[in-house]
């Protein structure tokens, strides 16, 4: 080894100087020893390494202050809990990679009563004994939609899986090729008809099934006819698909229940604030379903959970399914898919209070209004590297709901000067929260329908430390 390199080594100072050093016995007032050793441990091992490096190390790099406020920044990192809140600015409401919703604030008024106490999550008050968790919810989604009977389970994914394996498993279900999609994170319903001990019977073509492609699929072994919400994706064109009434009318000629995956299943009509039509749940159950499946956090806007309707006897036998046990809902979830859904008595503060409708139902005036707010925050601001502009832009809806639904809105942008859109955003998403945005037309696009006005101050703190960066070194102003 070089001389100099052992000159270098002999200048790190030890873990025990650097433990006895002011502001690290600070620190370790207030975080766990373990933690702050191994920051100290961590930073100590990056030196060395950049020692045995190419690239020579400064002499400045091993000065005791250098390396204690590296320690120091290290600690917070390891600190960190993983799990963080970030903010949304990709204009995607219902992001799956983001939490999809946000919880309405009465929701969350009842998290420290419920969770921190007891209650009576199974048991019956009124006649003192064992009861059954699912009644916590079943009176109102009885209620807000007229089925005869609900229940719910973990998510979507374990409804659509407990349902098939409860009403077909060993015999055949009759679903659409058009279809047999794939959700995000590796949903296909072929694999799930295949978990559940089911037989898929595929009809018609990728963009075309008719009514008498079921009919003439329909045997002795049919258990289950079955109809996906496609979610994501939407085939245009030359394309036709069974209406829900008439696969019921079918169904019932033979004896045999019809079943409908709606995905998001939303319980207000869209279609009154002036988007595309979704069929909402209560339509489905209008037009004699015998089971629907749907989410708890996508379109309704609740907690994650798969939530089964339909008729008496179908729901009964599903509810009395042993696998019913491994995929039950927690009582996190049940409480807040009570309160949430208890917001839907009255739709109009549904809307208002529930975020991700609000979110979805912002107007492009609001919306405007907002980016005027967020910009004042950041006018002004002096900086080489990147500039500011507003401009219009299309939101998302997310969670495959609504896919071809296109929701005007308005965008802060950052144009790449000094510094490429690629490293606005990766810059951004380093920031404490991180802030995610989307690249597009090579600009960072900040969209402010999923930004919470109540990250405004901090979205525009993080852009005014974007702004003081020093591309050249790497390194904002108060990193070593
Ligand atoms: C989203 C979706 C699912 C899965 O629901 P999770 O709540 O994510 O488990 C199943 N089917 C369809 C049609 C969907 O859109």
């Amino acid at each position: 080894m070089p001389e100099n390199r052992q000159a270098l080594f002999r200048k790190i100072p030890s873990v025990d100087v650097l433990l006895a050093h002011p502001q690290i016995e600070e620190a370790l007032s207030g975080q766990p020893r373990v933690l702050v050793i191994r920051a100290i441990h961590e930073v100590l091992e990056t030196l060395r390494a950049a020692i045995q490096g190419e690239v020579p190390v400064s002499e400045e790099r091993l000065e005791t202050d250098v390396i204690v406020r590296n320690v120091l920044v290290q600690m917070e990192r390891l600190s960190m809990p993983s799990l963080r809140n970030v903010i949304n600015a990709t204009g995607v409401v219902v992001h799956t990679n983001l939490g999809r919703s946000l919880l309405a604030d009465r929701v969350l008024a009842k998290f420290r009563p419920l969770a921190g106490g007891y209650s009576n999550l199974e048991y019956s008050l009124s006649q003192g004994r064992r009861g059954s968790r699912y009644t916590h919810v079943e009176y109102l989604l009885k209620e807000l939609t007229g089925a005869q009977a609900g229940m719910v389970v973990n998510n979507n994914a374990a409804a659509v899986l407990l349902s098939l394996e409860t009403l077909a498993k060993g015999k055949e279900v009759v679903v659409s090729r058009g279809q047999l999609v794939e959700i995000g994170g590796a949903f296909r319903i072929p694999d799930v008809m295949r978990k559940s001990g089911a037989t898929m019977v595929e009809v018609g073509t990728t963009n075309k099934t008719h009514l008498r492609d079921y009919e003439e699929a329909i045997g002795p072994d049919t258990a289950l006819l079955l109809k996906v919400h496609t979610s994501n994706f939407q085939i245009v064109g030359f394309t036709e698909e069974v209406p829900l009434s008439d696969l019921v009318k079918l169904g019932q000629k033979y004896g045999i229940p019809v079943m409908d995956d709606l995905g998001s299943g939303c319980l207000v009509d869209f279609s009154t604030y002036g988007m595309i039509q979704e069929p909402t749940v209560q339509d489905a159950l209008e037009q004699g379903v015998g089971v629907i499946t749907f989410s708890g956090d996508k379109l309704l806007g609740g907690p994650q959970a798969g939530i089964i309707l339909g008729k008496n006897e179908l729901v009964k036998a599903i509810r009395e399914n042993q696998l019913t046990r491994a995929l039950r809902i927690d009582k996190l979830t049940l409480l807040a898919l009570e309160e949430t859904l208890r917001m839907y008595r009255d739709p109009r503060m549904a809307v208002k209070e529930i975020p991700t409708l609000r979110m979805i139902c912002a107007s492009y005036e609001w919306l405007f209004e907002r980016a005027e707010q967020l910009h004042a925050l950041i006018q002004g601001i002096n900086t080489e590297n990147f500039s500011i502009e507003q401009m219009d832009g299309d939101s998302k809806v997310g969670g495959g709901a609504l896919p071809l639904q296109k929701l005007r809105t308005r965008l802060i942008s950052l144009v790449p000067a000094k510094l490429s859109a690629q490293k606005i955003e990766e810059r951004l998403r380093h920031n404490t929260p991180p802030v995610i945005g989307r690249v597009e037309k090579d600009r960072l696009m900040l969209d402010v329908r999923t930004i919470q006005e109540s990250d405004f101050q901090t979205l525009a703190q993080a852009i005014k430390a974007l702004a003081q960066f020093n591309p050249k070194t790497d390194r904002s102003p108060k990193e070593a």
